[in-house]
């Protein structure tokens, strides 16, 4: 488990973590009824550097209205918030690189099965940036649970509800001693990992699946994609089948928790040679690079 910060914010309130609670009949607790984004924190000498937080409040906006939590642009502006969290640093006082859960709880007590006019609360809390894949060698099972579809709970919005699905899937791996799954969409094509994307590299061209393949759409996925643009690759979004990931020449996992992860094993067959691969290691070092930057439009000094 995490180290998590003392102090954390609800609605704008920072109070003592174990302070921080939403109720036994929310909806949030009910029915899964909230929205979130987990954005990185990177310690420096000057402060906490966060990369992307406008993306991050903006696909959480999105996803609020996506699955119709009205109410959320009074809670969830960008200055305020910002604002907020830099003094949940200044009192958390954290020593290591952080990750920030940001969540839109549906709070309304008992209100039954629905989502428009219900009370939203903001949290947002702090805890230590450790990584949730492997960083050098994962390895991924193919699941056998399909990721869900756009027609049933859209994995563009990050709700937590839907996080059942990952986390079937991704247990089913762990028992099976992988590191995490890989999740094909109802259509038997490649969508992604239980929270994190993924990418292959064939003939030096950049391959991920498309974002409608039932994705999330990962800040970080689109970071690459930036980065290997800067780079003059050559980049393709569009439907990927198992097999092709099975005789790719190299494969990767990226999200804010899990960074870039070199995938070197999918189902127990072996990619390409076995270890990280040239682009990965490089868009890896890109990432990093991006996310240590202080003076990239990305970063925001907190
Ligand atoms: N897919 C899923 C299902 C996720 O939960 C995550 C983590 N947020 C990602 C992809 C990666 O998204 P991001 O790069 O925005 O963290």
């Amino acid at each position: 488990m995490a180290t998590m910060g003392k102090f954390s914010l609800m609605n704008g309130n920072i109070v003592p973590t174990e302070e921080a609670t939403v109720s036994v009949a929310s909806s949030a607790v009910l029915y899964g009824l909230s929205v979130y984004s987990v954005f990185f924190g990177k310690h420096t000498p000057d402060g906490m550097l966060c990369f992307r937080i406008p993306d991050h409040i903006k696909r959480l906006q999105q996803s609020a209205r996506m699955i119709g939590l009205t109410g959320t642009t009074q809670t969830l502006e960008k200055e305020p918030l910002v604002e907020e969290i830099k003094e949940l640093i200044a009192m958390n006082k954290p020593t290591t690189d952080q990750f920030f859960r940001v969540t839109v709880h549906a709070v309304s007590e008992v209100a039954g099965v629905r989502t428009s006019d219900l009370d939203l609360v903001t949290s947002v809390f702090m805890y230590d940036a450790v990584n949730i894949l492997p960083q050098d060698q994962a390895k991924l099972k193919t699941s056998l649970w399909r990721r869900t579809a756009d027609t049933a709970i859209p994995a563009r919005a990050k709700v937590n509800g839907a996080y059942v699905n990952s986390a079937l899937a991704k247990q089913d791996a762990i028992d099976a001693g992988f590191d995490d799954c890989l999740f094909l969409n109802q259509n038997g094509y490649v969508s992604e990992l239980s929270a994190a994307n993924i990418f292959m590299i064939k003939r030096g061209e950049l391959i991920t699946p498309d974002c409608a393949s039932d994705i999330l759409e990962g800040i970080t996925r689109r970071s690459i994609i930036e980065l290997a643009e800067q780079k003059g690759m050559k980049i393709c979004e569009r439907k990927v089948a198992l097999t092709e990931m099975y005789t790719a020449d190299e494969v990767f996992a990226c999200g804010t928790s899990a960074f870039v992860s070199p995938i070197v094993n999918i189902d127990g067959r072996i990619i390409s040679d076995g270890t990280s691969g040239k682009y990965t290691n490089d868009l890896r070092q890109q990432l990093a690079d991006a996310q240590a930057d202080l003076t990239s439009d990305w970063t925001t000094l907190l």
